[in-house]
């Protein structure tokens, strides 16, 4: 056996424990009775022991060391060479972090998660604060040990978006602020109506889980690969390419939740099926710093295809004007008096609320950045636990001018911060605006595509995706992957220019607006 195939063969084996958690995980969320949880939360530490175990080991560096001699030879872009690149760089990290440390995190995150969730409905910050301050001590020290220049969030960009630092972090902001916060005002003075009511309609469950896998297919999930779930927090999660599954959560007094959260969890579905078949069980479907098995080159670039499935291509006019009358004619009562341009607007209503997961297209970036700015502060020390509220609250009226009632829907709303996941917020922006670049590198690259997409042929979408990012896998940076697409690193222009142009044309600018 080659070095190679040597190093190849351990990888896959954690790859095959970290696929065999994400099972467990599917599992624990969508079809586990509730007494089985205790049992399960052991079986997921001991397989993520074995793991960690297995990465940090001096045999893992050893077979690294070995591999690195025999490809280092191999072309810059070859999968064999970044495959022991992407282990070797995760290695020196991951043997920076005290094992002490990792235990003690997951010991808190388990007590303070369950706090959070008895905290939460009850709006009582001083409950869970005791619990979320050592989580944040923690946090710095993982920080120190990761390693950082600038800033300790830093090192979080690292493990979840390579290349991503809080300096270039805050330039993309400003210039997503002075585009979205005029564009807000705008459509808020507009005062035309949004039919968002029509949503709010009985839609049967079943119907809607009809349509919305109807529409799945369409883009291209393959069911012979994939199923549909339901769940109380929608996910997409992978064991190999060759069994992606999604999962969504129906209301049946609300249509757009489920089927936009089955075209978002789609696109990630995507990303995941249409990995190279090569980088199976491999390093570049192996997350070793988040300890998790999967395909996408970060979280950012991951989430940049669940927002193009679901935004550009399933919010846009020329896929409601093919697939309206379908709709309708699944729910010929309910959508009888609604026409498309009606329907259209509702979809893409605009107001700026208090909870982040319910957020439209231009106020959501406002919520990651509120919550940035805090974890930044928490980290760095200028802002305390305890004045968490307010400064939510203070925050919450400077860029959206609303003010929670109370914590349950202000500060305590996300789970993240008891999970102690600290620098994962601003990825979901960062997926909107690489999901713009790559629209618009994808429409340069074929001049028809648009066509296409009015016919509902998302064969040549799919397809430029798939040959330009998802067969990749995690080989290339997000930032490489813009370059070689784009020709440009991280931009917020297009992003900033789909918007303007979506919600310009919804909401064009009249006499009174034009003040
Ligand atoms: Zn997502």
């Amino acid at each position: 056996m080659s070095a190679f195939e040597e190093f190849s063969d351990y990888v896959g084996q954690i790859n095959d424990l970290l696929c065999t958690v994400n099972v467990l995980n599917w599992d624990s969320r969508t079809q586990m009775p509730s007494g089985g949880a205790a049992t399960r939360g052991k079986q997921l530490s001991t397989l993520l022991q074995l793991a960690q175990g297995r990465f940090t080991s001096a045999e893992m560096g050893r077979l690294i060391d070995r591999a690195e001699s025999e490809v280092q030879g191999d072309d810059a872009d070859s999968y064999r060479l970044r495959a022991v690149q992407s282990a070797r760089s995760a290695f020196e990290i991951a043997r920076r972090i005290p094992s002490a440390l990792v235990a003690e995190l997951a010991t808190r995150k388990t007590v303070a998660e369950q706090v959070w969730e008895e905290a939460k409905p009850a709006g009582d910050f001083a409950r869970f604060a005791p619990y979320l301050a050592p989580m944040v001590e923690l946090q710095k020290q993982l920080a120190d040990a990761i390693g950082y220049d600038d800033h300790p969030y830093d090192a979080f960009l690292t493990m979840y978006e390579p290349g991503m630092t809080s300096q270039r972090l805050s330039v993309l902001f400003s210039e997503l602020k002075a585009g979205l916060l005029p564009l807000l005002q705008r459509i808020q003075a507009s005062g035309l109506p949004h039919h968002g009511e029509v949503l709010a309609r009985h839609f049967p469950v079943e119907t809607q889980r009809a349509f919305g896998l109807e529409i799945a297919q369409e883009f291209g999930y393959d069911l012979s690969r994939g199923r549909l779930d339901v769940s109380a927090h929608p996910f997409e999660i992978s064991f190999t390419r060759q069994d992606v599954r999604i999962t969504t959560r129906y209301q049946p007094n609300y249509l757009a939740g489920a089927i936009f959260g089955i075209f978002h969890e789609t696109g990630h579905a995507l990303y995941e099926q249409g990995v190279d078949p090569s980088l199976t069980r491999s390093a570049l479907t192996t997350d070793f710093l988040s300890l998790y098995a999967v395909g996408g080159a970060s979280f950012g670039a991951h989430e940049s295809q669940s927002r193009l499935w679901e935004n550009q291509v399933g919010r846009s006019r020329a896929f409601w004007l093919l697939h309206f009358p379908r709709l309708q004619s699944l729910f010929p009562q309910q959508l009888a008096d609604v026409d498309v341009e009606m329907f259209y607007r509702a979809v893409n209503r605009v107001r700026p609320s208090l909870i982040r997961v319910e957020a439209d297209e231009v106020t959501y970036n406002l919520h990651i950045m509120l919550r940035t700015e805090i974890e930044m502060g928490l980290l760095d020390g200028s802002i305390a636990v305890a004045e968490l509220p307010s400064v939510w609250n203070g925050k919450m009226e400077e860029f959206l001018g609303v003010t929670p009632p109370n914590n349950t829907v202000g500060v305590l709303q996300d789970v993240h911060w008891s999970s102690g996941h600290f620098g994962t917020f601003p990825t979901y922006t960062i997926g909107n605006v690489m999901a713009g670049q790559f629209m618009q590198a994808a429409r340069r690259d074929n001049p028809g595509l648009d066509d296409a997409l009015a016919q509902g042929n998302y064969q040549p979408l799919l397809g430029w995706l798939t040959e330009n990012i998802y067969r990749h896998g995690r080989a290339f940076s997000p930032q490489e992957l813009l370059l070689r697409t784009s020709g440009q690193t991280l931009q917020a222009a297009p992003y900033l220019e789909y918007l303007q142009q979506k919600y310009g044309d919804l909401y064009p600018v009249t006499q009174s607006t034009a003040l």
